[in-house]
């Protein structure tokens, strides 16, 4: 059986491979033994982005922010908040463009916060401006059924 899902983990961000029927069992990490699903966005930068954007299996939802943007720190508990809902179908990763400007570069960001959805790196949707948990993840689960 070959359907089992990369799922990259939040905190040392080594693939693992997880049954699908796995994904809600509280699945740990093969090397450094911690959940898989911590119910909180991953911090993300330019070393670690890819392997949960592009290698891992489930789709990535990125909060792009700033430190200095009222807005982005007005949502973000909303989006820590949405990440106890979404996972694990979904991983929530956050990515601060003033520390990882190449990566707001690479997708465009004209302004914050935006999220965007993407799928083995490509860019699903996107959603500029500060929304509450409950769109997060109404508009998460209507672009990826
Ligand atoms: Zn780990």
């Amino acid at each position: 059986m070959n359907d089992s899902l990369l799922v990259a983990c939040p905190h040392c961000h080594t693939l693992n491979r997880v049954p699908p029927a796995r994904l809600t069992a509280a699945p740990v990490c093969g090397r450094c033994g911690q959940a898989l699903f911590a119910a909180r966005p991953v911090a993300l930068d330019a070393a670690t982005f890819d392997t949960h954007a592009v290698r891992a299996g489930l789709p990535l939802l990125v909060d792009f922010w700033a430190p200095w943007c009222g807005p982005c720190r007005t949502m973000a508990p909303q989006f820590e908040a949405a990440a106890a809902e979404l996972e694990p179908q979904f991983r929530l990763a956050k990515v601060d463009t003033d520390a990882v400007p190449e990566l707001g570069a690479r997708y465009a960001i004209r302004s914050i916060p935006t999220l965007i959805l993407l799928r083995e790196g490509r860019e699903i949707a996107r959603q500029s401006g500060a929304i509450g948990r409950a769109d997060i993840v109404r508009w998460a689960r209507a672009q990826h059924g």
